[in-house]
């Protein structure tokens, strides 16, 4: 995927609730996908718009029954397997650091 290429994140009746978003958590550069939800949806017929509403959050981990501001449907959002990964990991740590 070019990295210019954006990937829009949209409800059943086609409004762009957000963005997904390939973002760094650690410095050896693994990436997560990470979904960034718009303070509004928008109704738009041209991909990408012209303008970009304010981001209302950015949600890494699962996020159930996000509705959409324009039409109430509700879309869930799954952490990306290398998210989940990611996860994983850290909470490995903080165990290991526990004992
Ligand atoms: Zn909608």
């Amino acid at each position: 995927m070019p990295a210019n290429e954006r990937r829009f994140w949209l409800c059943r009746n086609g409004h762009i609730m957000g963005e997904i978003k390939k973002i760094s958590l650690r410095p050896d550069g693994g990436q997560v996908s990470a979904l960034m939800l718009y303070e509004n949806s928008l109704a738009c017929e041209a991909i990408p718009p012209a303008e970009l509403p304010p981001l209302r959050q950015k949600l890494i981990g699962n996020a159930l029954e996000i509705k959409c501001t324009l039409c109430e449907q509700r879309r869930d959002w799954f952490i990306g397997e290398d998210a989940f990964e990611h996860l994983m990991a850290t909470r490995a740590k903080m165990n290991a650091s526990r004992v």
